[in-house]
């Protein structure tokens, strides 16, 4: 052993000194009684306001208002090292009305020595709750108003014993579920003896199946249910494969649960999100996500899709003698249009003032070019009523193939764009692919 490990130190004293100052959390050296034998700057900060008489001597005492039974746990922690507690939370009077939080953990360092750890976790806390406070406000709005159905099923998916809930939720009784496929809480396209297989098969893979959709009731009429199904725990052997049950014998649990209200309101925030306010269409964050997944399935997909741009002409013009307003109902009749022109898989979005954009996956360019063609020309044929007043306006669109798998979104949209310019600078009022060949091609 050399001399330098056996002496202390002067200058790693003076360093570890200096990282106690400047810590970022408070530290306090005390003994096995909670005489306090040394603190940082921070840690006397923190103690401060607990302390009746402004004397920091005893650890124990400092923290008695906020930890009363901090001395007990120490007299009752055994082992001769280790935590007596870790991030424990210790609420106090904050000074700026709010409880101040601290968090704290006290170590044993050996029978005459405690270590105490003390944070200012105030911001964290108050993030927790809430977080917490949203979490059950969520829970509230999804669980009071709908309900669970639980069921278990045999081997082959046969409901096998019943419980009360399953009649709250679906209007079976006993006699109309016993022994039954489960499918028959499924409506009828959605239930065959395949559909159902398919389902155990996936539980038995992944431990567990959840499917969302339409669900039938004993009426016939139909609900929007999640239905979760799992293969109850005691058929899991010690190798990870599932014991089979005997016939009978109840293998599956089945959780089904009217989600209708959560459906609402996850519809909701989803179109507070990726909706246009004023055409209801798709918005500019919509767009680019959509964008960026139709890039990612490119690959596996035999055409590449194709994207449109479509800018209104001479838009400030219709602002400028029919009123702001009025333009606003010209772009909510461009955007009904748009969606009337488009199919259901392709993306229609707004993208900024009186710029549309949509993709088309699975079209040719030669096939957008002619919906982008067809779209032209109804909105030239016909105006915008805005109350008495028949407004006409055209449109001009690029067009661009999303077929070079070294492009981007943004290189896609810079050469849609690239063509739009085409069509706005040969006059307008017309359609343009890239590459743009001259400038008068319509
Ligand atoms: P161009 O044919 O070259 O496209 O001419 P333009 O006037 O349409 O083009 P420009 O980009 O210069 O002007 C677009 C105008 O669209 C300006 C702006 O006042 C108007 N605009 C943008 N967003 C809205 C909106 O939400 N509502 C209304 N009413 N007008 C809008
Ligand atoms: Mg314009
Ligand atoms: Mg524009």
């Amino acid at each position: 052993m050399n001399a330098v490990a056996d002496a202390p130190d002067a200058a790693e004293h003076e360093a570890l000194l200096q990282f106690l100052y400047m810590a970022p959390v408070g530290l306090v050296q005390a003994g096995s009684d909670g005489a306090i034998l040394m603190l940082n700057p921070l840690s006397a900060q923190l103690l401060m306001p607990l302390s009746a008489d402004g004397n920091l001597l005893n650890l124990f005492e400092a923290l008695a208002p906020v930890a009363p039974d901090l001395r007990q746990r120490c007299a009752g922690y055994s082992a001769p090292s280790g935590n007596v507690c870790e991030g424990m939370r210790l609420y106090l009077n904050g000074a700026r009305g709010g409880p101040q939080v601290l968090s704290l953990t006290l170590l044993k360092l050996d029978a005459a020595r405690l270590m105490a750890v003390l944070s200012d976790i105030t911001e964290q806390d108050k993030r927790e709750r809430q977080l917490r406070n949203t979490d059950a406000w969520l829970n509230a709005i999804m669980t009071n108003i709908a309900d669970y159905a639980l069921v278990s099923l045999d081997q082959d998916g046969r409901v096998a014993a019943w419980n009360d809930s399953i009649g709250r939720v679906t209007g079976f009784d006993e006699a109309g579920v016993r022994g039954q496929p489960f499918g028959l809480f499924y409506p009828a396209d959605d239930a065959s003896a395949a559909q159902q297989a398919h389902r155990l098969q996936q539980a038995n893979l992944n431990g567990w199946h959840l499917d969302e959709g339409l669900r039938r009731r004993a009426d016939g009429s139909q609900f929007w249910g999640s239905a979760m199904l799992s293969p109850l725990p005691g058929r899991k052997r010690d190798d990870g494969t599932l014991a089979p049950a005997a016939p009978g014998e109840p293998a599956y649990c089945l959780i089904l649960r009217d989600i209708t209200d959560k459906r609402a309101l996850s519809e909701n925030l989803r179109s507070a999100t990726y909706g246009d306010h004023l055409t209801g269409l798709a918005n500019r964050r919509a767009f680019f996500e959509a964008g960026e997944l139709e890039l990612l399935r490119r690959a596996k997909m035999p055409q590449a899709p194709v994207l449109i741009l479509i800018d209104a002409d001479h838009f400030k013009a219709i602002n400028d003698s029919h009123g702001h307003p009025a333009g606003d109902a010209v772009l909510r009749h461009l955007g009904a249009t748009l969606k009337s022109m488009f199919r259901q898989v392709d993306t229609v979005a707004r993208i900024g003032g009186e710029e549309f954009a949509a993709i088309l996956p699975g079209a040719s360019l030669a096939d957008a070019a002619i919906v982008a063609e067809r779209l032209r020309e109804r909105v030239q044929a016909g105006p915008a009523m805005v109350g008495d007043t028949a407004i006409a306006y055209t449109i001009s669109i690029g067009v661009a193939a999303m077929d070079d798998p070294a492009c981007t979104l943004a290189g896609f949209l810079q050469r849609a764009d690239d063509a739009l310019y085409a069509a706005k600078r040969g006059g307008r009022n017309r359609v343009v692919c890239w590459p743009a060949e001259g400038e008068s091609q319509a």
